[in-house]
Formats: C-alpha cells, structure tokens, sequence
C-alpha cells in the first residue's frame, strides 16, 4: 500500500480526480509522486504486490492494497484466498480508468434494462456492488513498414467490340507505422470479452506506475509475449492493403496486392494495463461475467433468458395473436398446419445453430491465449488437451423433426376432420415448445461459461 505522506493512511487512486487521494486526511498526490526509486536515485524495475490465488479455480489476481476480492473474479467462489507477497516487473503502460464505480453501475443498469428476459437477480442491488476494478494486461505492438512495393494494377475498357485490359506494375514506397496494436495477455481473461470491450484509446496510455493500481486489482499476464506477433503483422498488413486500395491516384485500377509483398516489423512490445469493471456471477457450476470498460463505459455482459419469462411472454402474445387472426380473418386448419410446420423448421434451424456455435466456445476453440496455455498454441490444430465437454442433444432435434413430419403428413393426407387439424396443431405446439425450453437452455449455456480451471502453476513465462 502507498502512505499518505500527512497521516500513514492509505492512499487510493481517486477516478474522477485522476490523482491519489486520502480518505483521513482528504489530501490529493500526483500517482508519479510515488515512483520508488534505489539509493542512486534509479527508478526501480519492479513494485511489490499481493498475489491471491483462487483455491477453487487457481485464477490468480494481485492487489497493491493487500485486501482479498472476497470474491474471486473468474469462478465466482467466495473462498478464502492463499495470498503471497511478490515483487513484480513493472508493465510499461496503463489506462487509468476514467468511468467511476458508479458510472460503471448505470451502464450495466442501462445495458440491464435493455435485456428483456434478463433474470431479475441480475439487476438486484447487491450483485451489481460486486463490480471490481481490474487491470487486464494486454500485450501492445509498434509496427512499422517501410520499403518499396511493386502492386500489379489492371484497368479495363471497352473499345468497339473490344474489351481491353491494361495491366501495370505499381510502385511506390512504404512508410506506414501502427502503434499499440493491443491483444489479451492473460489466459484468464476470456478473448471474446476482451475482443468485445475493445477499443480502448491508447493514445491515452501513461507510463506506468504503481500509485494508479491502489485501490484496484490487476490480472496477470501468463501468456507469451510472441503470442500474437502474426496476428498483429497479419492485422496491419490487411489495413496497409485496404488504405493502398483506396488511395484516391490508384482509382480506376483494380488492384492485386500479396500480403507477403508488405514487410512488417514488430518495432516494440509493450505490456500495457487496460482497465475493466468486473463482475461474476455464479451459479451451480456456471458462472456469467458482466464487464464494462474502464475507458470508455462499454457494457460486455452475458445475459441469459429467464425460462419462465420468456414463457409468460410467449403465451401472452400467443392469446393476442390468437385473437388478432380471429377478428381479422379467418385461418383454415390446414394453413396452421403448415404454419406450425414452418414454425417447427424455424426450430430445427436455430437449435442446430445455437448448438454448433456452443460447441465452438465451451471447448474453446477460438480463445488463442486460452489454448496456447494448454499447448494447443499452433492454429489449426485439434485440441487434444481436454475431451468435449458439450454434445448436441438428441431430445430437441427429435421433438422438431417429429413436429415437421407430422405437419407433412396432414398436408399431403388432407384429411377432411378439422378435428385432426385441430389435434395435430396441439401436438406440434408441444413439441415446438419443447423444443424452445431445449434453446433456450442451450442459449444460457452459451451465454455462461462454465466453472474455469486455471493451471498456473508452471511458473511465469513472461517473456
Ligand atoms: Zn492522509
Ligand atoms: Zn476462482
């Protein structure tokens, strides 16, 4: 913790000052007052921290405060953490935040109110106060291009009955520079949150110091700093291209650009501190994250669908849909036949994709730093460390065939019993509404993740 130098108390850094302030005394500092420096007047490479590590998923967060989360951010548990004093490198840069815990509140409240089936537990007072303020380390990228290109161009035009295709060899020079391409450093930290929080204003970066920690927690970054050099160069040679492209003396030319023709250079690396409201929430052994920016008050949050709301609400507008159709005209039972038949497809469609795209994150297909952790760094390779946890449900895809089959069958019987129609219709309704109890169930599966497990403890590969 940092003194307040008038009165020993503990000094944290305030959002809306943007400088350090004591709550005993009320004094503010500049957080750069605090810059430990040796005896020579060096400025030290490292800071000292309290690490907590979660016993029930090994996540692992550190505070320069020493007071625990009380509830760790990644699972959800509110077990008593193991903590350990350590000294640690210095990141080069930091976001400080900028929206306060109570901004940071009504944006959630905002995003909340939006998510119509959102349980009500979600918005209830006392889970919302469980917002922390954390860090997130990301891995920043300065890269530079420079050197001559040759690009094949290719005009055309119409000459009689003639189409004429003129090709040229384009050259010029490249001078073109990004700066703090920004990527996940922490393989506790899901991609898809941290893509979706994304951008963060780096042109507002500081140098890092300790003083903009107090008062925060700050996530740890375990993943290689090489990790995402391809991904970076890739990314800045798509944008080069694309601004190539456009360059208003090139139009009226098609243009053919290799990627390989660009030469990327990764100037610099630079790990920078992002900051991030975080909020988990638990239940039986899955949890949700709500996050918002720090910077910019974005709202990540996974909502899922209260069941029994979305049911009040369905058969609401079920009876006023009803009544509608009836005054206003008058549906035969062989066209709801065909109706619920539809309706059954529709079914059918959205289980399938709500399941494939389930099974591609509960394994985690997609999170780079997440696989890189389990040695599944190489992209395009299976993913060997765990089994597949999440299978396609035989129930709903049998419920939503056997709705449509019994929908072909009384179109191509076309028996004359409005009875059977009648009947008919209430057995698909059934198994349509089985069926959406079975997406729905699904959709919350997606929307949560389940319980993490975090294998730390093979050291610290910072590069
Ligand atoms: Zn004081
Ligand atoms: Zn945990």
């Amino acid at each position: 913790m940092i003194e307040c130098p008038n009165c020993g108390g503990n000094l944290k850094f305030n959002i809306a000052l943007q400088k350090m302030n004591c709550s005993f005394c009320n004094s503010d500092f500049d957080p750069y007052e605090f810059d430990s420096k040796d005896k020579d007047g060096i400025e030290s490479k490292e800071y000292e921290t309290t690490i907590f590590t979660c016993p029930e998923c090994g996540g692992e967060i550190e505070s320069t405060d020493n007071e625990t989360t009380g509830f760790c951010p990644f699972c959800g548990g509110s077990t008593i953490f193991y903590s350990r004093l350590a000294k640690e490198e210095k990141p080069d840069f930091i976001i400080p935040f900028a929206k306060t815990k109570d901004d940071c509140k009504k944006a959630y409240m905002k995003a909340a109110k939006r998510a119509f089936f959102l349980p009500k537990e979600y918005k209830d007072e006392k889970y919302i106060d469980g917002f922390r303020g954390i860090y997130m380390p990301y891995w920043a990228y300065d890269i530079g291009q420079n050197g001559h290109v040759t690009i094949k161009g290719e005009k055309t035009h119409r000459s009689g009955d003639y189409i004429i295709h003129e090709h040229y060899d384009i050259s010029g020079d490249l001078d073109c520079e990004y700066n703090g391409l920004s990527y996940d450093a922490s393989s506790s930290f899901a991609d898809d949150i941290s893509e979706k929080l994304a951008p963060f204003d780096v042109k507002k970066k500081k140098p890092f110091t300790a003083g903009f920690l107090s008062g925060f927690y700050s996530d740890r970054a375990d993943v290689n700093k090489s990790l995402y050099k391809s991904d970076a160069k890739t990314f800045s040679n798509e944008q080069t291209i694309k601004r190539i492209k456009d360059e208003p003396s090139l139009s009226g030319y098609s243009i053919e650009v290799s990627k390989n023709k660009i030469n990327s250079k990764i100037k610099s690396t630079g790990r920078t501190l992002f900051p991030v409201w975080f909020m988990s929430y638990r239940k039986n052994d899955r949890v949700a994250y709500a996050t918002v920016n720090g910077q910019t008050g974005r709202v990540v949050a996974d909502f899922p669908i209260d069941l029994r709301k979305f049911f009040a609400f369905a058969a609401v507008l079920a009876v006023l849909l009803f009544l509608l159709l009836n005054s206003v005209f008058t549906v035969k039972p062989s066209t709801s036949t065909i109706i619920n038949g539809v309706f059954s497809v529709i079914a059918l469609i959205l289980y399938l994709i709500g399941s494939l795209a389930i099974k591609s994150k509960e394994n985690k297909t997609n999170d780079k730093g997440y696989q890189s952790k389990n040695g599944n760094g190489i992209p395009g390779t299976e993913n060997t460390h765990e089994p597949d946890l999440y299978k396609t449900r035989p129930l709903p895809l049998i419920t939503s065939t056997l709705g449509v089959i019994i929908a072909v069958l009384m179109f191509v019987t076309r028996s004359i019993h409005d009875e059977y129609y009648y009947f008919c219709n209430l057995v698909i309704a059934v198994l349509v509404g089985v069926t959406l109890v079975s997406l729905i169930k699904d959709y919350n599966l997606l929307i949560t993740r389940r319980l993490p497990q975090f294998d730390k403890k093979g050291g610290d590969d910072r590069a």
